[in-house]
């Protein structure tokens, strides 16, 4: 289960968010490119942005879903 005190730092603020767990594997990118990026060092990947509308709302639990590490967290502020 994702960690909402250890998230990536690079993440808006808000529901979704990356923990450091994070391996980074890319899985989450193809359900939600438009909400996901990797850090500069692509070390790992982070909430650019949250969802928008409900499409976006339903990548980002798709994200979630998919994530082999539960790296992805949708308990955030
Ligand atoms: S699916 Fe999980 S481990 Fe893979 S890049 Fe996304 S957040 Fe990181």
């Amino acid at each position: 289960m994702a960690d909402k005190n250890d998230k990536v730092p690079e993440n808006v603020s808000g529901k979704f968010y990356v923990d450091n767990s994070c391996v980074p594997c890319n899985d989450c990118l193809e359900e939600a490119p438009q909400l996901l990026k990797y850090t500069d060092d692509e070390s790992k990947v982070y909430f650019h942005r949250q969802p928008a509308n409900p499409e976006e709302a339903i990548a980002a639990r798709k994200a979630k879903e998919i994530c082999p590490v539960e790296a992805i967290g949708d308990d955030g502020e």
